[in-house]
Formats: structure tokens, sequence, C-alpha cells
């Protein structure tokens, strides 16, 4: 869906550093009605000229793998912590996380979802406090109201192979995450 809270999101001029390379304001896909939320960490080279999330070999994948357990992308949001993309795609500062807070709130609130997935540490930290992705992986958590299930970012699963252990948990991961719906 496309409200005003895009719009005004697509003219943030918070971050200096993000606003002198990004190409536009990565908002995110919030198709109507979707019961389950991804949230990673911030648009990468192919986000910022396409203008939506998770559509490199990421992206490619988290689809894949959606797809697989029964709840197609298109029925699914996804948002970053950070929506703009930071230069050479270095980790957003946790100063640029903070700055965009406002804007990550407006948007869960506006996708209301009945289960939300963090991907990779980062993601989940901006949910859950926790030293390691370990200790809350594949658990289904509540926080402020929310269940959210940690898991790992689709990059650390293609870094790691088909049999690797972040894939294998990737996939168990959303499938329980699309169980719980
Ligand atoms: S990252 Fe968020 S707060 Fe920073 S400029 Fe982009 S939209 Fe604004």
């Amino acid at each position: 869906v496309s409200t005003e809270l895009d719009g005004r999101m697509r003219f943030c001029t918070r971050c200096p550093e993000l606003v002198a390379t990004r190409t536009q304001v990565v908002v995110g896909d919030r198709p109507a009605g979707a019961r389950l939320l991804v949230i990673g960490e911030a648009p990468g080279a192919q986000e910022d000229v396409v203008g939506r999330p998770f559509v490199g070999r990421s992206g490619q994948l988290l689809d894949a793998l959606l797809e697989e357990v029964g709840h197609p992308r298109h029925q699914v949001a996804v948002i970053n912590t950070v929506k703009c993309r930071p230069p050479a795609n270095r980790v957003p500062t946790s100063q640029e996380t903070a700055t965009c807070r406002d804007w990550t709130v407006a948007l869960i609130d506006s996708v209301d979802p009945r289960v939300t997935v963090t991907l990779g540490l980062s993601a989940t930290r901006w949910m859950v406090k926790t030293p390691t992705l370990s200790a809350v992986r594949g658990k289904a958590l509540e926080v402020d109201g929310r269940t959210v299930l940690p898991t790992y970012h689709p990059a650390a699963a293609l870094r790691g192979g088909p049999n690797g252990e972040a894939m294998v948990r990737l996939r168990e991961d959303l499938a329980l995450a699309v169980s719980l719906l």
C-alpha cells in the first residue's frame, strides 16, 4: 500500500551521509493484509536503484524460501531498519538506525503483523536485547505485544551454501513463522 506515510518518508533527509549517496529512500513492501513482516538491516546497491527491499541475491533466496514454505513474497511485508543505502554498503551506524527508528515503528504499526521475522543480528537487535543471534534464533518471542522470530540473514545462508547451518535454519524458521500466522 502507498500511503501518506510513504510520501513523507521519501523526502526524509535526517541522515546526511546516506542522503548524500542514496538514489532514493527504500520505504519497503507493505501488501494489503500482510500478516508476516520481515525486517532486514539496510538497502544494498540493487535495492537503492530499484527502490524495493531485498531484490538482490539475498532477496531472491528469501523469495524462493517463502515460496517453499507456502507463503509467497507478494503476501509478505518487507522493510529494513534503515531506509537509505549506506555508502559502499557499510554497516549503518547506531545513530542512523536510531534516527530511522520513528519511521520503522510507524511502518510496523501500519502493517500490524501477526508475526515479525528479523533477519540477522542487526535487525534482531533492533527488536530484542541479545548478545548473539544464536541466543534467540528460531525462538518465537513476545516483544511489546508482538510475536518476533529472529533468524539468519539470507546473505549468511548464501555464504554457508545450500547445506550449511544458516540455510537449514533459515528455511526451518520461515516455516515456523508461517505456521504461527
Ligand atoms: S535512513 Fe531513515 S532517517 Fe535516515 S535519511 Fe533515510 S529515511 Fe531518513
